[in-house]
């Protein structure tokens, strides 16, 4: 990669943006660099390159693409942070010292994979824009993982899959998760790998040609219709989005519908909703297959129509449908934002959770009782539940109404006597789904939480709750004795 290249990349994504400032990072990281070579035997200046450039195609505003072309510079060169503060201004070098602080980590095991954390959270929380920086070096240096030893390339294949993709999927980075993912695959589990790519290449052929004919199909009614459509195309799955989709249905290939999928990019929402009809008028929908996620966005801000039809061919075909800034929003979440807004500043209540955690990441003490927390906490998928209200509840996959309540107020938590899911009563163990409706039931003259609710609780804030409240009373927990 030269700095023609990345120019070229940077007119083609912000034909706007004055690129002086990116010539003149390139000049002084390359004098930095010089003489330094990559595992690869490559010069050191490609890896600040190829950074640079992912940054740019996800089309992220001028001063982070500077920060990731000088983002090895501190910690590699004999070039400091004061250097790059006086050519480059304050606001970049404040990018490149968060992804200096992130550093190495020189530990192993379980500590060194909640200090990864620990670092990530608290850099986070200082500056979004460091991670997505620190994202973007990561899959340059996935991409370049065949010139290191193999039991490094597991090991950073592995950190990819279990912290920096979970991370940028709750951002809402899907473009990136996607990357990473995939480039991290085929280190971490090779022969899965190999699998996956045989199946997916050996029957996209004829599902290719049954998808152009679909498209051609509904181009016409969208036209007819004077349907205002931006782009219609057929793309494949991410690779280990596949896999892990084939683990979930026990590998059985033929419940996995979206193989194939279809993505439908119109101008508004009533567009979006005229599309959709359009669609089942031309194939039949598949009952429990359509979601409307504009009505009812998901947790990290997704917006979307999903449908799954049974299409020509016999083919099961998932159709998405949304607009330019839906589509932009899906593909890079939090990040979507700073094309707009110059500081790259997002509201507080969509960086709550990640203050928190930084927090709890710092004061935590014993690492093996954190995993259990963190992993379930922040790593799982995601469900959305409601309130009788309306508001959304964002929680991990398999919580219960007792986590629900917790997440709601303590209080409520620790009163809780009944649970209704849509009207109707379940036990407080009964798995919550995503779109249910929750109410809690209290009983004020209820004492504290049932010791029992360990069993099943899915979320740290209710097991610390319940386990408070056993610590505080913990007499009452004494085995009975007979008088
Ligand atoms: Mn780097």
């Amino acid at each position: 990669m030269t700095i023609r290249q990345l120019l070229e990349t940077i007119k083609t994504n912000l034909p706007e943006a004055d690129t002086e400032l990116v010539e003149l990072a390139y000049n002084f990281a390359a004098e930095a660099h010089a003489g330094q070579k990559r595992s690869t035997g490559d010069e050191y200046i490609e890896h600040c390159l190829h950074t640079a450039n992912t940054l740019a195609e996800l089309k992220m505003p001028l001063p982070i693409i500077i920060a990731g072309i000088l983002h090895d510079v501190p910690e590699d060169t004999s070039r400091t942070l004061e250097d790059i503060k006086k050519n480059f201004g304050a606001d970049v070098a404040k990018m490149v010292e968060g992804i200096t602080k992130l550093g190495r980590i020189k530990y192993r095991g379980i500590d060194r994979y909640v200090e990864n954390l620990r670092k990530m959270f608290v850099a986070m929380a200082e500056d979004i824009r460091v991670i997505v920086i620190k994202f973007a070096d990561r899959l340059h240096n996935l991409q370049t993982l065949y010139a290191l030893p193999a039991d490094k390339q597991k090991r950073i294949a592995l950190e990819t899959l279990e912290i920096y993709a979970p991370i940028a999927n709750r951002l809402g980075i899907g473009e990136l998760q996607g990357r990473l993912e995939d480039a991290a695959f085929k280190y971490a589990y090779p022969d899965e790998f190999a699998a996956t790519e045989a199946m997916i290449k050996s029957s996209f052929p004829q599902k290719k040609k049954t998808l152009a004919n679909m498209i051609r199909k509904i181009k016409t009614r969208l036209d007819k219709d004077s349907v205002n459509c931006h782009e219609i195309y057929g793309r494949t799955k991410h690779y280990y989005s596949f896999y892990r989709k084939l683990l979930k249905y026990n590998r059985d290939v033929k419940q996995i519908y979206d193989l194939v999928a279809m993505r439908i990019i119109v101008e508004n929402v009533p567009d979006c909703y005229a599309a959709l009809g359009i669609v089942h008028g031309l194939w039949r929908p598949i009952r429990g297959r359509i979601k409307d996620y504009i009505a009812q966005p998901k947790p990290n801000g997704y917006q979307s129509l999903h449908t799954a039809v049974f299409g020509d061919d016999q083919e099961i075909v998932e159709i998405q449908i949304r607009t330019q800034k839906m589509h932009e929003q899906a593909e890079l979440g939090i990040a979507a934002h700073w094309q707009y807004k110059e500081d790259g500043k997002i509201s507080k209540k969509e960086l709550e959770w990640v203050q928190e955690l930084a927090d709890w990441l710092k004061n935590i003490q014993d690492n093996n009782q954190f995993m259990e927390g963190a992993k379930i906490d922040v790593f799982q998928n995601r469900i959305f539940v409601f309130t009788p209200q309306g508001d959304v509840i964002d929680l991990p996959d398999g919580a219960t109404p007792i986590d629900f309540a917790y997440h709601i107020h303590t209080e409520i938590g620790n009163k809780c006597s009944q649970a209704m899911v849509n009207t109707e009563v379940v036990p407080l163990d009964r798995k919550l789904k995503n779109g249910d409706v929750v109410q809690i039931v209290t009983d004020k003259n209820r004492k504290g939480p049932s010791t029992d609710w360990l069993d099943f609780v899915k979320t740290r804030t209710a097991r610390s709750h319940i386990d408070n409240y056993k610590n505080k009373n913990w007499t009452k927990f004494l085995p009975k004795f007979k008088k």
